[in-house]
């Protein structure tokens, strides 16, 4: 596999970026990855790259993008953060990806039985990560649910994981006017996600494609 070129990268639309995840997590999930030359892909884009995406994913140890959809060098802008929020930084690396380095598909991907996740429930304090989980917070506060609200539910907690996806993608819209504008000009399209860690299937929210 060579690495994606400008010509590559501007044909890419946000479905047919969409289609290359989806094509790329098949192959994970039934062992039949690509050989993707890794090193011969250090060479090809060492004088620049043209990834196709932007993808948002935890930092939890399982949510590996390149690995989960079957990537290699150069293809994919990887954020990754606890929780899969966003802040001024975040943002600005999406602008950067997006804006400057010409990507097409910005992916907010969260994952079941996440710790993040968990710590909000909980009401978890410590360091910095308290923090963090306080960006959380509004999205277990928003989940409807009748019954147990702490970490123990995991029923609840992938709830809280699928509400904080879709708030993250407002979120990110509504922070970043530059992302906004993309989107609306159909230049770049979002979508939201969810990775199964008991199956190693992605499960994108196709109706949130914008
Ligand atoms: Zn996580």
């Amino acid at each position: 596999m060579r690495a994606l070129t400008k010509e590559d990268q501007e044909k890419i639309t946000p479905e047919k970026g969409l289609e290359r995840l989806k094509e790329g997590n098949k192959r994970f999930v039934s062992n039949k990855m690509l050989d993707h030359t890794l090193l011969q892909q250090v060479n090809e884009t060492s004088k620049g790259q043209n990834p196709f995406a932007v993808i948002l994913s935890c930092i939890d140890s399982r949510t590996s993008s390149e690995l989960i959809f079957d990537q290699g060098i150069g293809d994919i802008f990887n954020a990754r953060v606890a929780g899969n929020i966003v802040n001024e930084d975040i943002l600005g690396s999406m602008e950067f990806a997006c804006k400057v380095a010409g990507s097409k598909l910005i992916v907010v991907l969260g994952h079941t039985s996440c710790g993040a996740i968990k710590g909000a429930c909980d009401n978890v304090e410590l360091g910095n990560l308290t923090v963090l989980l306080d960006k959380i917070k509004p999205s277990v506060e928003g989940v409807d649910y009748n019954g147990d609200k702490s970490s123990k539910n995991l029923e609840f907690v992938d709830m809280v994981a699928e509400e904080n996806v879709r708030r993250t993608m407002g979120d990110i819209q509504s922070k970043s006017s530059t992302l906004k504008e993309m989107i609306q000009n159909r230049e770049i399209g979002i979508v939201g996600g969810m990775y199964d860690v008991e199956t190693g299937v992605v499960d994108f929210y196709e109706h949130s494609l914008q």
